[in-house]
């Protein structure tokens, strides 16, 4: 079997997510201090984190504190537009420039914000081709995502694997076009698993180092 192209996933697959939620918190409680003389952010940290409200995050703090639920719009952009850098995992650059040198490398987030992320992580440099699917009103439940990303590197889903963290959106459709797939167990659902047979993926890592070892594998 031949590899030409390895994916990735972004958000827990390159980097840890709860730094950019970190950064994000921080820019909504500046931008909700400035709009209503607030200061919430540690109470939004423990939302977020000890109480696991990652969802609708800002309605509830709004509600609590008797705040319009029409900032929640603002302060939703102001966490998707922190800019402090962010920092890759320590292995993920060197990975990322040994299969450089042989491989196509393709990068497929469902994230909002994908771009300015790897600019944040000044990891762009390595990819062929990017695809953030908000931006084509998409997700990597269709496979036009990933067909469109392979067309691009002209490359076949049997010779591509797939690497992501999250097992209900990163290795159904994958597994499906007949890509290689690759879990990584790190980040926010390390602990899910997979609900069917179709999510799961044919190899399981507990870090990026052992990426290159199932690559060579494969090819
Ligand atoms: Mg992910």
């Amino acid at each position: 079997m031949t590899i030409d192209a390895v994916c990735f996933d972004l958000d827990d697959t390159l980097y840890n997510y709860e730094q950019y939620a970190r950064a994000g918190l921080e820019s909504a409680a500046e931008t909700l201090e400035m709009e209503t003389g607030h200061q919430l952010h540690d109470e939004l940290v423990e939302l977020y984190f000890d109480e696991n409200r990652t969802e609708g995050t800002f309605d509830t703090l709004l509600e609590q504190h008797g705040l319009s639920p029409e900032l929640s719009d603002s302060l939703v952009d102001a966490f998707h537009s922190a800019t402090t850098p962010l920092s890759p995992y320590p292995e993920t650059v060197p990975l990322l420039g040994t299969l450089a040198e042989q491989y196509e490398l393709g990068l497929i987030t469902d994230g909002r914000g994908g771009h300015q992320k790897l600019d944040r992580l000044n990891i762009r440099r390595y990819f062929d081709e990017i695809l953030v699917t908000p931006q084509i009103k998409r997700s990597k439940h269709e496979s036009i995502v990933f067909e469109q990303v392979l067309d691009s590197l002209s490359v076949e889903p049997s010779a591509t694997i797939y690497v992501g963290d999250d097992p209900r959106v990163d290795f159904l459709v994958p597994n499906e076009l007949g890509m290689y797939t690759v879990r990584l167990h790190r980040g926010r659902y390390t602990e899910l698993t997979a609900q069917n047979t179709r999510q799961r993926p044919d190899y399981r890592i507990h870090s990026l180092n052992a990426l290159c070892h199932i690559v060579s594998t494969i090819d």
